[in-house]
């Protein structure tokens, strides 16, 4: 492929294994352990591939009915490696698979030519550990994102969440002494590695990620106001692409929608927003008569402990028949759901970017977010949407029936939001990590020369 010989000529890798060891590209967002590093490495090793790098994704099959290669894209596979039962292992059984997975990843390279990967791009520290090893064993350079870290996570924990082990502090701390570049989202999350873990700040390259801005958009392609049908049973002439979209979700125009998206967990604080609606009901009639919230998304983490809390806690708070739960949504109609939505609300306890937040914005609709780990990057503050200091359910309702109660200050968030997100595209990010491997490939070759390397 011509792509891959001028991706050589420019100091490329051309082959790239990825390891995703706990979780599958290929499985839908937004359930269990899947949520944006899925989104993540699917986005940027399609956009790799159409640079002529070749993307080998490894992850753990988890069902004998998975091919045990997958090809995605053009340039892109993924391979279904057999570590462990395929089903009933948790996250936090995996460490005892690492060795299986390993030795899995090192037979299928040893089945192909000699050189065949150039470069290891390791997603989360389970995968790291695994890299680590490959890294030596082929003599390339190790790529690392770490995703989410122990260290952050331990620090800004829900109430009731547990916190995470030693061990992984401990994996984690490995991985990054060993790790070749170190992929941060934000500069938070770089001063974390730096200041928390002891990585070598040279090392370290802050990439924020991307949206798909194909998908989310304010006006769906080919979306024609003339062509759209009325709704006859409301007597609503459909007009914008908000009143199809809440057509079609069976909204009315008039209500205030409040989004929330992603895997159901404490440590994403879905509850906060249905306290904070049910305390908007409470303080403002004229708005609560018209409030509406959206929960978009399946247990996962620790709340898979108590799956039916959310409904339970709406239901003692007196707001179920407000509050609506859509399982996880693929990626088009998800778009449609941001374009009907009036806000999104992000009250993560910890959130390492917040891909959501992107995609929100990309569709033109504001922000309610916490103020904490990247939030603030994908969020501006008092110009895209809101960021709240605190979890405290009045300081969420102030602002939620602030912005509710200013349609037109909305509707100029909206437009500033969209305008922001389009500097957030995965082209962009992958870039950057082009940049990223070209380093890498280069600093390795000069502690080969050098015979330094570690
Ligand atoms: N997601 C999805 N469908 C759903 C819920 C979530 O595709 O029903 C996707 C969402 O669009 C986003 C990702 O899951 O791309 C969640 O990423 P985020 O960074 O917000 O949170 P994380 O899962 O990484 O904690």
């Amino acid at each position: 492929m011509r792509e891959a010989r001028v991706a050589r000529h420019l100091g490329l890798p051309h082959r790239v294994a990825t390891l995703s060891v706990h979780t599958s590209p290929l499985d839908q967002p937004g359930a269990g352990d899947a949520g944006g590093m899925n989104v993540y490495i699917l986005e940027t090793a399609k956009r790799l591939a159409e640079s002529g790098v070749e993307v080998e994704i490894f992850t753990r099959a988890t069902s004998s009915d998975q091919p045990r290669i997958v090809e995605v894209a053009d340039g892109v596979c993924v391979r279904n490696v057999i570590a462990g039962p395929f089903e009933g292992l948790s996250k936090q059984d995996l460490p005892a698979q690492l060795c299986a997975f390993a030795a899995a990843v090192q037979r299928a390279e040893a089945q192909q030519e000699p050189g065949w990967y150039d470069l290891i791009h390791s997603h989360y520290w389970l995968s790291g550990q695994v890299g680590w090893l490959a890294r030596d064993r082929w003599a390339v350079p190790l790529v690392h994102t770490a995703h989410t870290l122990a260290k952050a996570k331990n620090a800004q924990l829900a109430e009731g969440d547990t916190p995470e082990p030693y061990a992984r502090v401990i994996g984690e701390e490995q991985v990054v002494a060993e790790a070749d570049r170190l992929i941060a989202n934000t500069t938070d999350e770089a001063h974390q590695l730096i200041d928390w873990y002891g990585a070598d700040p040279a090392k370290v390259t802050v990439i924020p990620p991307g949206v798909d801005l194909e998908t989310f958009r304010p006006v769906p392609q080919g979306f024609s106001s003339s062509a759209e049908v009325s709704v006859p049973e409301r007597g609503e002439q459909v007009r914008t692409a908000r009143e199809r979209a809440r057509a079609r979700l069976g909204l009315h125009r008039q209500d205030l929608v409040l989004l929330f998206v992603g895997r159901l967990q404490p440590l994403k604080a879905p509850d906060v927003l249905i306290r904070a609606a049910a305390r908007i009901v409470q303080d403002h009639p004229e708005l609560g008569d018209r409030l509406r919230v959206v929960i978009v998304g399946a247990p996962s983490g620790t709340g898979l402990a108590a799956p039916d809390s959310l409904q339970l806690l709406a239901a003692e708070l007196g707001v179920a028949e407000r509050v609506r739960f859509l399982p996880p949504a693929p990626r088009a109609e998800l778009a449609e759901l941001y374009r009907a939505a009036d806000l999104t609300v992000v009250p993560s306890y910890n959130e390492s970017f917040g891909l959501v937040a992107m995609e929100s914005q990309a569709c033109g609709t504001p922000v309610v977010a916490a103020a904490v780990g990247g939030l603030p990057t994908a969020v501006l503050d008092g110009r895209t949407g809101v960021l709240v200091d605190t979890h405290r359910t009045q300081d969420w309702a102030d602002a939620l029936a602030a912005l509710l109660a200013q349609p037109h200050h909305r509707d100029e968030l909206g437009h500033a939001a969209y305008l922001h997100a389009q500097d957030f595209s995965w082209r962009r990010t992958a870039d950057r990590l082009l940049g990223a491997y070209r380093d890498a490939l280069a600093e390795f070759a000069r502690l080969d020369a050098t015979g330094s390397m570690g």
